[in-house]
C-alpha cells in the first residue's frame, strides 16, 4: 500500500504538470505603425520595464504589480525560426546612452516570459505559479497598407494608383514617370531592363512621396519597406495603362503578372503566415509629427489610419474571413511621443486620435474586438518644468534638443482635439521639437502610461 500510494502521488504530480501546462499561456502581441511612428522605443521600453523596472512605483496601472503577484519576467528563446530577433540589447544600450535605437525594417520578433501567482481561480487552485509567454511582433505598418490590393486586379489597381499619381501633390514628382510609361509600346516583347530600370524610377518616387511629401498612402508598401525582398523582380511592378489585348511573353502581361504574384505571395502570404496568428495589437501613431508637417499631411495620415483600421473590421471586409479566421480580440491605438506635450495636453491628444478613428472604431466594437486609444510616451525625453513668466505660471518641457544639441525650455503647443479644417488650420501651424532620450541620474528610464498600455493589452491573461 505504500508502494500505491506512492505511485498515486506520483500520478497527482503529473496530473497537476499536464494541467499546468495546459493552462499556461501564450499570447501573440504584434505592433505596428508607419516607419518612425516608435515601434522600435516602444518594444525596447516594453521589454525593459517588463524585466528590469518591474515597480510598484514605475508601472502603478498595471495590475499584477499592483497587487504584488509578479514574481518575474525575462526575455526567452523565440520559437519561430525564420524570423530576426528583434535587438532589444542594442536598443536598451543606446536609450541608456541617451540616444534613440536604430529603427527596424522587417518583421522581427523577441518572446518574454512573464512568472507570476494567480489572483484567483482554477489556476490558483492548481498552481502557486503560473507563466505567461509573448511573443511581441514588430512589422511595418507600410505592409498593411496593401490590403485594398487582395480585392483589386491588375487594371483597377493601376487605375487608381495613375488617378492619384495625376493630381497634386504627387503630379509635379511624377511626370518624368509617366512620361515614360507613355513611351513604351506595352504590347510589344518583354525587355527586362526597361522593367527592372521603370521599376527602380517607380520606387523612387514612392520613397519621395514618403520621405519629402510624408505622405502614407503608397503602394505597394513593400516597395518601401523591402526587409527579405530587396531587388526581387515580385517587387519590379508599377500602374500601368491597362491594355485589354497582352498577350503573352508582352509587356504589359509581364507586368501584370508579377502584380499577381505580389497579390497572392506577399500580400496573401503576410496574412496567413502572421497576421492570422496575431491575439492583440498594438497601432502606434506619431500624430505630432503629421501635425508638424501640416494640413495634406495629417490628412493623409488619417486617411492612412483609416485603411490601417480596416484590417481588424472584419464584419464588413469578408475578404479577410476568406482568406483566414481573425482571433485579435484587443486592439489599441497609441498615440506616441506625448512627452512632446505638456501634462494637461495628453487628453487633446487621445481626443484628437479618437476623432479620426471614431467611425472604424463603432464598426469594430460591433465585430466584439475591444478598442481603446491612448496618449503616451515610450520613452520620456523631457521632463515638465513650471516656468513663471509675467506673473503666469506655464507648464513648460524641457530636455535636450537634438538640433541645438542643448538643454532646452519650451512651452509646447497644444494639440487640435480634433482633425482641423484648412481654413482652422493655425497659421504657423505646430511645430514639437525632437529631443535625445533622458535617462535620468541613475539610469532610470522614463515612460508615460506605459502601464496603462500593459495593463489594457496584458492585464487580463495575469489574472
Ligand atoms: P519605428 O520606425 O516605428 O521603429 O520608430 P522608432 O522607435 O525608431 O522611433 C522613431 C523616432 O521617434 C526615434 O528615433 C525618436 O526620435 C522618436 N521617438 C520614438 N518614441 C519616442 C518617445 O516615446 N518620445 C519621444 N520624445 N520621441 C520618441
Amino acid at each position: 500500500s505504500l508502494k500505491n500510494s506512492a505511485t498515486f502521488k506520483q500520478y497527482q504530480l503529473q496530473a497537476q504538470q499536464l494541467l499546468q501546462r495546459g493552462l499556461d499561456q501564450h499570447i501573440k502581441l504584434a505592433v505596428t505603425g508607419l516607419s518612425r511612428s516608435g515601434k522600435t522605443a516602444f518594444i525596447t521600453a516594453l521589454v525593459h520595464h517588463l524585466t528590469e523596472q518591474a515597480t510598484k512605483q514605475n508601472l502603478p496601472f498595471f495590475s499584477v504589480i499592483q497587487s504584488e503577484r509578479l514574481i518575474a519576467a525575462k526575455t526567452v528563446p523565440q520559437s519561430e525560426l525564420d524570423i530576426t530577433t528583434f535587438p532589444y540589447r542594442d536598443g536598451i544600450n543606446s536609450l541608456k546612452q541617451g540616444l534613440w535605437p536604430s529603427s527596424t525594417e522587417r518583421i522581427n520578433t523577441l518572446r518574454i516570459a512573464i512568472k507570476y501567482r494567480p489572483a484567483s481561480g482554477l489556476r490558483a487552485q492548481i498552481s502557486e505559479t503560473q507563466t505567461l509567454l509573448i511573443d511581441l511582433i514588430d512589422y511595418p505598418g507600410e505592409w498593411l497598407m496593401d490590403l485594398p490590393m487582395l480585392e483589386l486586379n491588375f487594371a483597377s489597381w493601376s487605375w487608381q494608383q495613375l488617378e492619384l499619381l495625376n493630381q497634386s501633390p504627387r503630379l509635379q514628382h511624377a511626370e518624368a514617370f509617366l512620361n515614360h510609361i507613355a513611351a513604351i509600346d506595352w504590347q510589344g516583347p518583354v525587355d527586362e531592363q526597361q522593367l527592372t530600370e521603370l521599376a527602380t524610377e517607380y520606387q523612387g518616387l514612392l520613397r519621395k512621396f514618403k520621405d519629402e511629401l510624408k505622405l502614407s498612402v503608397l503602394q505597394p508598401g513593400r516597395m518601401l519597406m523591402p526587409g527579405d525582398l530587396a531587388g526581387a523582380p515580385i517587387l519590379a511592378f508599377f500602374p500601368l495603362p491597362e491594355v485589354t489585348q497582352a498577350e503573352e511573353g508582352s509587356m504589359y502581361h509581364h507586368v501584370k503578372t508579377r502584380y499577381q504574384a505580389y497579390v497572392k505571395e506577399v500580400v496573401q502570404g503576410f496574412y496567413q503566415q502572421h497576421f492570422s496568428q496575431f491575439d492583440r495589437q498594438i497601432v502606434l501613431v506619431d500624430l505630432l509629427d503629421a501635425l508638424a508637417q501640416g494640413h495634406d499631411v495629417f490628412n493623409e495620415q488619417t486617411q492612412a489610419i483609416n485603411q490601417l483600421i480596416r484590417h481588424f473590421s472584419y464584419g464588413k471586409s469578408n475578404f479577410i474571413k476568406r482568406l483566414f479566421q481573425p482571433k485579435i480580440d484587443k486592439l489599441l491605438f497609441a498615440a506616441t511621443k506625448s512627452d512632446h506635450l505638456s501634462a494637461h495636453h495628453h487628453k487633446d491628444l487621445t481626443l484628437l486620435l479618437d476623432s479620426i478613428i471614431s467611425t472604424a472604431k463603432n464598426d469594430l466594437i460591433f465585430d466584439g474586438v475591444k478598442i481603446d486609444t491612448m496618449a503616451m510616451s515610450s520613452v520620456s525625453a523631457t521632463t515638465p518644468v513650471m516656468v513663471e513668466q509675467k506673473g503666469e505660471k506655464l507648464s513648460c518641457i524641457r530636455g535636450k534638443e537634438i538640433a541645438s544639441n542643448q538643454l532646452m525650455t519650451y512651452l509646447p503647443a497644444q494639440p487640435p482635439m480634433r482633425p482641423l479644417t484648412v481654413q482652422e488650420w493655425p497659421q504657423h501651424g505646430f511645430q514639437f521639437p525632437a529631443f535625445y532620450p533622458d535617462v535620468g541620474s541613475n539610469n532610470g528610464i522614463r515612460h508615460i502610461r506605459l502601464d496603462h498600455v500593459m495593463e489594457f493589452l496584458l492585464g487580463d491573461k495575469l489574472k
